[in-house]
């Protein structure tokens, strides 16, 4: 799967972007400052980088700098206006920009198009033991074959686990994960009621299950 490094201050576009590329079934990693941004570059690899050029301890051309020295297609976000750093961030290798305000349709059609002529990382089809196949491209789930049909927050729950395979996710993370962007709230005790029923869709017994596993007192974890 594609993961992508995303590097902006702004707490109200980080959010609406992570969500937006979550739902196109990439992982995505959020930082808000250069410093962090490095450090996570020399740790990680990604797919994809897209970076803001204003950051509060410096610009995202240093973070462009380090992405391209390890190969990282990068896309700028940049304000209306900036042609000179529009023009600088495109001689420093960024293979797009994107002009601040933008359309989150606009900017995941680029992100698509920047990936595949890197190389085909595109997400595509995604499985999660031998029977259970997820194509985040068409948002459709098969299993051995026939589709299943999950409602949406299903498939976002699914999608969670997914960006965060192997890891431990806390209630709170999954409610996060779920939270429906128009405001809908989703209740802690609704969450299990969830797992259970995606659970029983994926096949997994709920009682050894083996796909979404139970981290008894933590949360859970797809492995
Ligand atoms: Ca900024």
């Amino acid at each position: 799967m594609a993961t992508i490094l995303l590097v902006e201050d702004d707490d109200m576009i980080a959010s609406g972007l992570e969500y937006a590329l979550g739902q196109e079934g990439y992982a995505v990693v959020c930082r808000t400052g250069v410093r962090a941004a490095l450090e996570a570059v020399e740790k990680e690899s990604f797919s994809l980088g897209i970076i803001d050029l204003g950051l509060p301890d410096g610009t995202g051309f240093d973070v462009c700098r380090a992405l391209r020295a390890k190969g990282t297609p990068v896309v700028f976000l940049t304000a209306v206006d900036d042609e000179a750093n529009t023009v600088r961030g495109l001689e420093m290798g960024a293979d797009d920009y994107i002009t601040k305000p933008f359309r989150l349709r606009e900017l995941i059609a680029r992100v698509g198009a920047v990936l595949r002529r890197a190389g085909g990382e595109a997400p595509s089809e995604i499985a999660l033991n031998s029977e259970i196949m997820v194509d985040p491209l068409r948002g459709k789930v098969y299993r051995l074959g026939a589709e299943l049909i999950l409602t949406a927050l299903e498939y976002r729950l699914l999608l969670t686990f997914i960006s965060h395979r192997g890891q431990v996710l806390s209630r709170t993370q999954l409610l996060e994960g779920i939270w429906d962007v128009g405001g809908g709230f989703v209740e802690d005790n609704t969450l299990t009621v969830y797992v259970r029923r995606l659970r029983e869709k994926l096949g997994d017994d709920s009682q050894n299950p083996t796909i979404i596993k139970t981290v008894r007192g933590m949360g859970y974890r797809l492995d």
